[in-house]
């Protein structure tokens, strides 16, 4: 005739066993899936705090001289090909700041003249 305390002792043992722990713990498939790309439509444009200079060892920036008072002086190479370039010192028209680019000083139309280092 079976103890029914010792029958409960059994099916508590039973029960605090929980479920088979052979059993892997299901895993969690939420971390697999990729992101999705927020706005896929537009690319973030990257500014660069201390872009690497390109032309780093830039040569010395060329030199002129103003024909009419004869002053030297150097074209700011930011300037835009169009802009206009005078003398510092007369502030003589000398002409454009593109036409100031060109390495072999032959430059018509260009009040000043390349002086060579
Ligand atoms: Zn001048």
């Amino acid at each position: 005739m079976a103890d029914i305390a010792e029958t409960t002792a059994r099916l508590e043992r039973l029960r605090s066993a929980g479920p088979d722990p052979t059993r892997k713990p299901a895993r969690s498939l939420s971390g697999g899936a990729t992101a999705k790309a927020s706005d896929p439509g537009r690319r973030p444009t990257l500014h660069l705090k201390n872009p690497p200079s390109l032309s780093a060892p830039a040569p010395a920036a060329a030199r002129w001289k103003c024909k009419p008072c004869g002053t030297l002086f150097q074209v700011d190479e930011s300037l835009a090909a169009t802009e206009v370039v005078r003398c510092p010192a007369c502030n003589a028209r000398l002409g454009r700041a593109g036409q100031f680019r060109v390495e072999t000083g032959d430059t018509p139309g260009v009040r000043a003249r390349l002086v060579q280092q």
